[in-house]
């Protein structure tokens, strides 16, 4: 929901843009803050998800570390003030200028994901007589149970190392000088809102340590990864997500043990929900099986729908006391208003202006009857929407607007 303050302020803006409500942003990281200290856990923002300035900014203040998955990540998290004691570094592909980088920085850690990888970071921190930290990124074949485009803890994922590799990574880590052995990593994917699979990472975790202190590891640190996922049907109504019941999941299920550290790499969660992108219809195409409302946004500024499949609840703010999304739970209060207007409602399919069939929001969304120069929000757009947004067609960069 937006107020008629801010539609107004939106009037007078340029589109396309994203809008953050840096409040909600706060009161987002507030959240996360207490439910996690309460059982002494650390959280790591992934960076990924939202590198923008002032996002970055907050959460740092917020006494996050940061989870970086490149050597420039890692630059700017430090940039950005994030103690770099607090700083880890995980991805597939790190190039050897990326892992100078993280050891130039001195960084927490390396979250490793192959035994040859251990053999590359060891040579170049010997090249620099340092000794690096690393965590082992187990692939924990554990199903995330979500859109199959973002698991990452399969064994046919690339992601970590498998099982049976562990005997090899045991090996390397006792022949590498200059490596350190901190702890084991895991990350089983994104938009999770199960709790039962972030149970089964438990068990799993509970195991893949066992083996390593049973072969002699001291695993001080247990990082169990991001992915817990936002409610992108009900951005209003269900704004900040449980992280209460999300961090009791791993309080009750992981053995920790006594000088044990348990860490988090939260993204999407504290960022979604906290920015809306904003756009103009520029045409209405009425034919003769569809409707299409052509967007001045497209996949160049949010491309999570075509990229994904991904849903974002759309609403049309020029028209707002009209629409069938918002405040749908709402809705039995409001039930005859509702109906009166049912006649207004028109079926959409909501396009950008980028020349590829598949730049479409998403298809046959209820809107009130729409204009050229309407306003129209697309929710839950603060996670993977500004960072993938591209130049593609010689695009303008997305622009963003605060709400401070
Ligand atoms: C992307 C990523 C995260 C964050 O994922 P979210 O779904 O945004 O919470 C955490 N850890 C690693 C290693 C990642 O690649």
């Amino acid at each position: 929901m937006f107020n008629n303050n801010t539609i107004s302020k939106f009037q007078q803006l340029e589109t396309p843009f994203y809008y953050y409500n840096l409040d909600l942003l706060r009161q987002t990281l507030e959240a996360c803050r207490e439910a996690s200290s309460k059982y002494g856990f650390h959280v790591h923002y992934a960076m990924k998800a939202n590198f923008n300035p002032k996002v970055l900014q907050g959460i740092q203040s917020y006494g996050f570390g940061a989870d970086c998955v490149s050597g420039n990540e890692v630059l700017a998290a430090v940039k950005y003030g994030f103690d770099k004691g607090k700083v880890v570094f995980a991805g597939v592909g790190k190039s050897d200028k990326e892992i100078n980088a993280a050891l130039d920085a001195d960084i927490f850690c390396f979250n490793v994901e192959s035994v040859q990888e251990l053999e590359v970071i060891n040579e170049l921190a010997a090249a620099k007589n340092k000794t690096a930290r690393v965590a082992i990124r187990i692939n924990p074949n554990v199903d995330a149970h979500t859109h199959h485009y973002i698991t990452t803890g399969l064994d046919e994922n690339k992601f970590g190392i498998n099982t049976w590799q562990l005997n090899d990574v045991a090996e390397t880590l006792r022949k590498s000088a200059n490596l350190q052995f901190v702890g084991i990593h895991f990350h089983v994917g994104s938009q999770i809102t199960d709790m039962e699979v972030f149970k089964s990472l438990c068990i799993r975790i509970n195991e893949m340590q066992l083996w390593f202190e049973e072969r002699g590891f001291k695993v001080k640190v247990i990082n169990a990864g991001g992915g817990f996922g936002v409610d992108y049907y009900n951005p209003d109504t269900n704004n900040i997500a449980d992280f209460d019941s999300y961090f009791k999941v791993f309080k009750d299920f992981l053995q920790v043990k006594p000088g044990q550290e348990v860490h988090f790499e939260l993204g999407r969660v504290l960022v979604a929900q906290s920015a809306s992108l904003i756009s103009r219809v520029l045409y209405v195409k009425n034919g003769l099986k569809k409707n299409f409302l052509i967007l001045d946004a497209g996949m160049t500024e949010l491309i999570r729908p075509m990229l994904y499949q991904a849903y974002h609840q759309i609403e049309n703010l020029s028209r707002q006391s009209e629409s069938p999304e918002v405040g749908k739970s709402e809705s039995l209060d409001v039930g005859s208003q509702i109906s009166d207007l049912k006649s207004q409602i028109t079926k959409y399919d909501v396009v950008g202006p980028i020349c590829e069939s598949t730049d479409c929001f998403r298809k046959d969304v209820e809107l009130p009857q729409s204009f050229r120069g309407d306003l129209i929000a697309v929710r839950t757009a603060g996670a993977y929407g500004e960072v993938m947004a591209s130049s593609y067609n010689l695009r303008d960069d997305v622009q963003s607007v605060y709400s401070e």
